[in-house]
């Protein structure tokens, strides 16, 4: 029996092979393995992507939100108001410079934080929003924006599962104050390694995430700030030049994919699309009471599932200190009891997303 795998990162590779080879080649020839043309090169096409004034690549996506706090002056003493459902980087991040994240429950049909329980969550020591639109689904924007202007904070975006989504038909990419990206190499645009930047239209924030990144230093060995290593490698900025170009393609077979899901899927809660947003799929996420049994049956018949996630991050061990009893955060908490992935991605064949919807309908309805 053949089997569906979760993401076939492979297939990804192999459908634009040959410019990611010529790619790679041109930087090994080039004798410049750090920074340089082919990081100005992506930076220049991810901002115009995106509709936003300035991108600066770093290494990763943990560090994009890293840098981002810092530059926009979040540190010890702080809080900083984060979705009680997101991948843990989220966290952190806050706590990477001495801030404390404090948790917001998700709107319990987006999935994503529920902008009217932000302000409850406001402290004076709250100094910024983090906004992740998880499952590439936008958050609600224009509620959480006017929360942080009405009461004087930061917006950071977490978009690293969010390439390509829309809000209010404009682009993830400059809303907030800094927005975050991911291109591990199973997100929506992946390089092939780790890879990250920050998209702004705050040219002071650019400057400042800019000098973090490279020892915060703007000139060779003249050190303005305590600044780290996290420059975007010139070999992963090549192959993100030449998946970029093909991202709205594969967005567009994501779209597809959920559409077939979502007209086909029965026994199982299907993803709710609110009308602010086109989603860019990078997860396609159904809810079953008897989700473990759901998983291991599917896994039976070779098609391979995964939960986003299993723990959430106040119940992890890494924040046995955070100050969140188990239960504090229902919402989060039912989530990873009963949340699955199922397959998706570009290069997924129509005839095994049917292979799983055969298999969803009939295991969901006799479980
Ligand atoms: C992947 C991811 C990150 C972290 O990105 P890395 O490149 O792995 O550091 C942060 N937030 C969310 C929501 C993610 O999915």
């Amino acid at each position: 029996m053949s089997t569906v795998p979760f993401l076939d990162l492979r297939a990804g590779y192999l459908a634009v092979q040959a410019e990611i080879d010529a790619a790679v080649a041109r930087v090994m020839d080039s004798g410049w393995y750090i920074m340089g043309p082919e990081v100005e090169m992506f930076e220049a096409a991810f901002a115009d992507y995106c509709g936003a004034d300035h991108c600066v690549g770093v290494a990763n996506g943990l560090d994009a939100l890293i840098l981002s706090l810092r530059a926009l002056g979040v540190g010890a003493g702080h809080e900083v108001i984060v979705p009680s459902n997101t991948f843990i980087a989220t966290w952190l991040a806050v706590s990477a410079v001495g801030a404390k994240p404090v948790a917001v429950e998700p709107d319990a049909q987006t999935y994503n934080m529920d902008p009217a329980l932000i302000e409850a969550a406001i402290t004076p020591r709250t100094r910024a929003i983090i906004a992740v639109h998880l499952y590439g689904q936008s958050a609600d924007l224009d509620p959480v924006l006017a929360v942080t202007r009405a009461h004087d904070l930061v917006l950071i975006e977490d978009a690293a599962q969010a390439h390509g989504a829309t809000y209010k038909g404009t682009r993830i990419g400059a809303h907030g104050d800094a927005v975050c990206w991911s291109f591990y190499p199973g997100k929506n645009l992946g390089a092939m390694g780790d890879a990250g930047a920050v998209t702004t239209n705050r040219a002071d924030i650019a400057a400042h995430v800019s000098t973090l990144r490279n020892y915060g230093s703007r000139v060779k060995y003249v050190n303005e700030v305590q600044g780290t290593n996290s420059r975007l490698d010139p070999i992963q900025a090549a192959v993100l030049v030449v998946k970029l170009a093909h991202l709205d393609d594969w967005t567009q077979a994501r779209r597809t994919l959920a559409r077939r899901y979502n007209e086909a899927l029965m026994g199982v809660v299907t993803p709710h699309v609110p009308l602010w947003t086109e989603p860019a799929w990078h997860l396609y996420v159904v809810r079953h009471p008897k989700r473990d049994a759901l998983m291991q049956a599917l896994a039976d018949e070779g098609i391979s599932t995964m939960i986003h996630y299993p723990i959430p991050p106040h119940l992890q061990a890494a924040y046995a200190d955070c100050g969140y009893a188990k239960g504090v955060l229902p919402l989060a908490e039912a989530f990873a009891d009963d949340m699955l992935s199922l397959p998706i991605g570009p290069q997924m064949p129509h005839s095994d997303q049917d292979r799983v919807i055969e298999a969803v309908n009939r295991l969901a309805a006799t479980l």
